[in-house]
């Protein structure tokens, strides 16, 4: 089974991402933590990247498609993988479909989390006063992360969709909530 979350900067992807793992024993492959790994480590592509994902713009598909390319390689994804925050622009979506079919594989099923722009700045400005705030966290760069989602990842939609393989979730119900319509779409994908 491959699943690819989907939808806005703090939508709950990486939360429901978790949950599928622990649940199925399926690995999240999640580009935004894979980039942040990287800056964490002083890596070459980590200075590369960090400033971009301060601004909150996209890393070049180049760069996210080899660290996904690479990681796919590894046998924890034999079974399949959650991919949660990637892919980000139609031409990711072409070269995941691409390298899928090169191991026998495709995305099974697509879930958009559905979540209004207003309740995603009131999240992440609880996050702040929580103090679980990311570096990319603020009102601004937030502001761009959605500017970049509309622009950039929203079209996505209508890429999958064509393919029939889009269950939209409603992201605003809570946590247990969500995790029921996502199980209830992946067992009906044959997972
Ligand atoms: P969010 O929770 O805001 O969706 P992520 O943790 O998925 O954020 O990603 C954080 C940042 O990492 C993005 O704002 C972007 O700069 C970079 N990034 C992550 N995944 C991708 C991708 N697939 N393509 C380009 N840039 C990416």
């Amino acid at each position: 089974m491959n699943l690819v979350l989907f939808g806005p900067p703090g939508a709950g992807k990486g939360t429901q991402a978790k949950i599928l793992q622990e649940k199925r024993g399926l690995p999240q492959l999640s580009t935004g933590d894979m980039l942040r790994a990287a800056i964490a480590s002083g890596s070459e592509l980590g200075r590369k990247v960090e400033s971009i994902l301060a601004k909150g713009d996209l890393v070049s598909d180049e760069v996210v498609i080899s660290i996904i390319q690479e990681r796919l390689k590894k046998p924890d994804c034999a079974k399949g993988a959650v991919f949660d925050g990637f892919p980000r622009t139609i031409p990711q979506a072409e070269a995941l479909d691409k390298l899928l079919a090169g191991l026998s594989r495709k995305i099974d099923v697509v879930i958009e989390l559905k979540v209004n722009d207003e309740i995603l700045l009131d999240r992440v400005k609880q996050r702040i006063a929580q103090g679980l705030s990311r570096a990319d966290d603020n009102p601004e760069t937030l502001k761009n992360r959605l500017a970049v989602y509309h622009r950039n990842t929203a079209p996505l939609i209508a890429f999958y969709g064509k393919q029939g393989k889009v269950v939209t979730v409603d992201g605003m119900a809570p946590i247990p909530e969500v995790t029921k319509q996502i199980t209830a779409a992946v067992e009906k994908a044959g997972g």
